[in-house]
């Protein structure tokens, strides 16, 4: 975040510029993806009622790919902006528990094509947390869609929270394919990705800058084959 913080001093109006045109390209991208996505849908539900399957399949993945794209754009996009410090931080009081329960119902269609269970465990009052409602539903949202992502059909992902006397802890579990102990540093290094994949490698360089952004730490607990602990801190 350091880094983030220098680089927003040293913006010149020619960065300006190019930000204003990097995001109008990547709006005018995602708005045409949106189409190829909901025809693509669309044509999947069709294609499911006649079961014409090989079709079906080939749509399938379009629609997957398409997906991939518009996450791909998407974490571009946001990074460009971080490091660019072309972010605005508003931090408010934060009730946690809704934004967690409204964050996993964004998941759950994604949870349940792969057949995953995903459980919510929450202690039964927890503090307001001083957060920017946006940054901390981003934060979620990339730890348990990679939950999801990373661990396979029928497995199981639990979000949780616990308060110590300085922080409130967060924490994403799933018993996916686990990361291995001398690549768990450089996951959050940004394009880093374990196996390759059609990701964009983003998504944990902007969640650590997110959560370091409110003052916290992420970090994580893994072991290969058995799954993935991801847990990050706000202060309270
Ligand atoms: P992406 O998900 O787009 O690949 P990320 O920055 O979110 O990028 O993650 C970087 C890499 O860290 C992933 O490609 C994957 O190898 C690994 N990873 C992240 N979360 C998990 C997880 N829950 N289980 C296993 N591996 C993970």
């Amino acid at each position: 975040m350091q880094n983030l913080k220098q680089n927003t001093d040293q913006i010149t109006e020619q960065d300006e510029k190019r930000i204003g045109f990097g995001d109008a390209t990547v709006h005018e991208l995602k708005t045409l993806l949106t189409a190829i996505i909901v025809s693509a849908e669309l044509l999947a539900d069709e294609l499911q009622m006649y079961q014409k399957s090989m079709s079906l399949r080939l749509t399938q993945n379009i629609i997957r790919n398409a997906h991939s794209l518009d996450e791909k754009l998407t974490n571009f996009s946001e990074m460009a902006g971080l490091l660019a410090g072309d972010f605005s931080f508003q931090p408010e009081q934060i009730e946690i528990e809704p934004v967690i329960h409204s964050v996993t119902a964004q998941l759950y269609p994604i949870v349940q094509s792969k057949k995953q269970s995903l459980a919510v465990e929450l202690p039964p009052s927890l503090p307001p947390v001083k957060a920017h409602r946006q940054y901390l539903e981003q934060i979620l949202l990339n730890l348990l869609t990679n939950a999801s992502k990373f661990t396979p059909e029928g497995g199981k992902i639990t979000v949780s929270a616990s308060q110590n006397d300085k922080s409130l802890v967060i924490e994403v579990a799933d018993n996916g394919m686990g990361i291995p102990a001398d690549k768990q540093e450089l996951i959050f290094q940004p394009y880093y990705q374990v196996n390759g994949g059609r990701g964009s490698g983003l998504g944990l360089a902007i969640t650590k800058s997110l959560v370091e952004l409110h003052g916290g730490k992420v970090w994580l607990k893994s072991v290969a084959g058995q799954g993935s602990h991801f847990f990050f801190s706000l202060p309270l």
